[in-house]
């Protein structure tokens, strides 16, 4: 596997590179969170106790209007801070931390790239996320706190309602019949053909249009699989040039930060990362996260298209997270309007 991987820690080590990553279920299999697609220990598996008409009832849209009740049950097993991100996770986190990375798209639903501490402009989730609600009636937005409080109100039966109509209201995940995310295509368009190295990790390829992006890179991209089974386009039209790993995502990620020589940094990360998950912290707060992202995204933005040069300051980013990290630490321990308004003007996060 080590010499399979050279031209990748070959292109990585040189650094001026944009990487893009194009991730699946596959890279959170590690965290626990079963594989949708996967016969017997997948999700769709798993569901037969719902009494659902057949197992995708969970995520069609007309079904959900009828019977919002299985999605969820399920909803509140999967949702994000359950979970520890996994190594491939932190690996993707180191790459955004070397400015390396360029963008991330994923087809998972679980938000462990932002609980890794990806930064939201990074991250394009192809089919859509927790991280914002929606009524789907008048389509107002709901916060996650109100989410979060309605799927413990017994007397909703757990299920969110809007606070205008009184519709449903759900996270924003890309339902059957349901159109993708419009920034899902429209950095497609932008960018796929500047990519670098795209590493598809952890999906067998076969979900449309998603399936397709990693054949309309650029002839000059090294393309990268890391799955289980060689599939879609490296095995329907491969190029000589692409490097195939046929093993367990995170343990090729394990491989990557030691032939790269970040095996301090990574250590490090991982290890606050899960001490924070212990004292449940990770996770929470996706809401702060949300507005602080936002708030540096256009910075970030910016700060790509004007200089592909290191930044000036070389913890830049970790600084943003950790920032975040005790953002969301403060606001529980502290719940008062006070504390979240000093933190807002704190000086690290607002001056330039
Ligand atoms: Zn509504």
């Amino acid at each position: 596997m080590e010499e399979a991987l050279q031209p990748l820690v070959e292109r990585l080590k040189k650094g001026n590179v944009k990487i893009s990553l194009m991730t699946g279920a596959g890279i959170s299999t590690g965290a626990g969170i079963p594989d949708f697609r996967s016969p017997k220990t997948g999700l769709y598996h798993n569901l037969a106790r719902l009494n659902l008409p057949h197992p995708e009832a969970v995520f069609e849209i007309n079904y959900f209007r009828e019977n919002p009740h299985a999605f969820y049950t399920l909803a509140d097993e999967l949702y994000p801070g359950r979970f520890l991100p996994t190594k491939f996770h932190f690996l993707i986190r180191l790459l955004q931390d070397k400015k390396l990375l360029r963008r991330v798209y994923t087809q998972n639903i679980d938000a462990l790239e932002r609980l890794s501490g990806v930064l939201d402009d990074y991250i394009v989730e192809a089919h859509g996320s927790f991280a914002r609600n929606h009524c789907i009636d008048c389509h107002k937005p709901m916060s996650i706190a109100d989410l979060r409080k309605d799927m413990k109100d017994k007397s909703l039966k757990g299920i969110p309602t809007c606070r205008h109509c009184k519709g449903y209201v759900k996270p924003d995940i890309v339902f059957f019949g349901e159109s993708l995310p419009r920034r899902f295509f429209d950095l497609w368009e932008e960018e796929i053909e500047e990519y670098d190295v795209a590493i598809v990790a952890g999906t067998s390829l076969t979900v449309f249009p998603f399936a397709m992006l990693p054949s309309e890179v650029s002839k000059d991209c090294l393309r990268v699989l890391i799955n289980k089974d060689k599939c879609g386009t490296f095995e329907t039209d491969p190029r000589d040039s692409d490097v195939v790993i046929q093993d367990e995502c995170d343990k090729v990620a394990e491989l990557l930060v030691d032939l790269l020589g970040w095996r301090d940094e990574f250590d490090q990360l991982v290890e606050e990362a899960t001490k924070k998950h212990k004292e449940n912290r990770l996770g929470l707060g996706l809401d702060e996260t949300q507005a602080l992202s936002e708030k540096l995204a256009k910075e970030i933005e910016q700060d790509i298209q004007t200089n592909t040069e290191p930044r000036d300051e070389e913890n830049d980013i970790s600084d943003i997270v950790e920032e975040i990290n005790e953002l969301v630490i403060s606001s529980e321990s502290k719940p008062s309007k006070d504390s979240e308004s000093n933190h807002d003007s704190e000086p690290e996060i607002t001056d330039e």
